[in-house]
Formats: C-alpha cells, structure tokens, sequence
C-alpha cells in the first residue's frame, strides 16, 4: 500500500486556519513545524503575530508544541518567556520518521486522533503525520524575505506598497 502524501486540509498559513472547526473536530494538540511554518528562515525567536497566534491557541485551551528537523546546535532559537513553560519543543525530529511526534504526542497524554501536524514540507511534516496517524495542515512556505507567510492576501499588500 502506498502512503498518500495528501495533507487532511491545506491552508495559505498558520493564520489561515479555522483552530475553532478543528476543536469541534475533536483536535486537542497542535504540532507545528518551525521553519517556513512559523516564521521566515531559521528564525532565532518567533516573530510576533506567532507568538501571538500560540499564545491564543493556548489560552483556547489547546496543548501546542513545535517539532523541528533543525540541528539545534548550528542555529539557537529561543522562545517568548509567556511561551517556555507552556510550549513543548523538540529540535532533531527526524521527521518524517514519525517517534518524535508520537513521543510527544504520548507525552501529552492523548492519542494521534486528537492531534494535527502542521507544516510547510509534503515530505517530512505531511508524511509523518501519515506515519504517526495524525491528521495534517499543509501551509505554503513563510517567504524568504520575512515580511509574511507567502499567502494571496500577504502578497497583494506587498504589490501595493
Ligand atoms: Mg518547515
């Protein structure tokens, strides 16, 4: 059987998403990758309409964490204090080998049911979301230039000015 690299649902980004529908599916924890899905590059922090973005997932009542294939060592990343005590974050991931998702995910205490993977890359975060039985969001990549995720309405404003 081949393993279908087709995410559950695409978005433009991670400002694109209804987490409210996803709640009332049942979704209790979000996984994000971290480069190209939550900032631009390799970011060394978030920039603010993420930290924003995580901080109102988790008053909401949801379990976020960030799985990054990122080798820690070659580049730092430090995460908003309102953020450290409440977001679980693993670097060196080996996705699409799906054992981080799933140790973070029995970390959490819930089960892959209750979870979804979000990420700009088909072959590491959509497939291991495949391998770890979570559901997945496929976001365009956050542009190189770090003004904004590359969505339609992002790249209207930028073409205005
Ligand atoms: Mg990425």
């Amino acid at each position: 059987m081949r393993l279908s690299l087709r995410p559950s649902a695409r978005a433009l980004s991670v400002f694109d998403i209804d987490f409210e529908r996803l709640r009332r599916e049942g979704v209790r924890a979000i996984l994000f990758d971290l480069d190209r899905t939550l900032g631009p590059g390799k970011p060394s922090a978030l920039p603010h309409r993420s930290t924003v973005l995580l901080e109102h997932l988790l008053d909401e009542g949801f379990l976020v964490a960030i799985v990054s294939n990122r080798r820690r060592r070659f580049a730092d990343f430090s995460l908003d204090p309102n953020l450290r005590a409440r977001v679980v974050v693993r670097f060196r991931a080996g996705k699409p080998r799906p054992h981080t998702l799933r140790h973070v995910i029995s970390s959490l205490g819930i089960s892959h049911e209750q979870v979804i993977m979000i990420g700009d890359r088909w072959l590491t975060d959509v497939l291991a979301a495949k391998m770890a039985g979570t559901r997945s969001i496929h976001v365009r990549p956050w542009k190189a230039n770090g003004t904004g995720p590359d969505s339609g309405r992002e790249g209207d404003a930028r073409k205005n000015g």
